[in-house]
Parts: C-alpha cells; structure tokens; sequence
C-alpha cells in the first residue's frame, strides 16, 4: 500500500516525526522538509510511503535538489 505526504500543505515551523520540520523552500518557496546530504540538500514536498511486510520504504515523489553552493 503507498501512501503519499503533502508537506506543502503542513504549516511552517511544524516538527514531523522521523522527518524533520517544516520550512520553505528557498528554490520554489512551498513547504518542504529539508535532507542534508554530503554536497547536496534536497527540499521534499511529496513523499511516497510504501509499508512493506519488514518495515516501510520512503521515496520523494516531489522534491528540489539544491547544492550546497546555492545554498551557501
Ligand atoms: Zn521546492
């Protein structure tokens, strides 16, 4: 079963369990969750669910990717 979250709809400052929290995109200025990753932070505004039988799979469906120069 997949099931999809909107973080665009969750307000600003709004603390996501095992997400993170909420904040605006600096790329497109909806909500997202931010993802540190090494030399690239992706903004997340659509996350796919999928519960699997051993545990759940995340994957974003709609995110912006933003590298750490743009950022800087
Ligand atoms: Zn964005």
């Amino acid at each position: 079963m997949v099931m999809l979250q909107d973080f665009t709809a969750l307000s600003r400052g709004r603390e996501v369990p095992l997400e993170g929290r909420v904040d605006r995109c600096p790329r497109c200025g909806r909500n997202g969750i931010e993802h540190a990753e090494p030399n690239t932070l992706f903004f997340v505004h659509v996350q796919e669910s999928e519960v699997l039988s051993d545990g759940m799979l995340t994957a974003p469906r709609d995110c912006c990717r933003l590298t750490t120069a743009t950022v800087a």
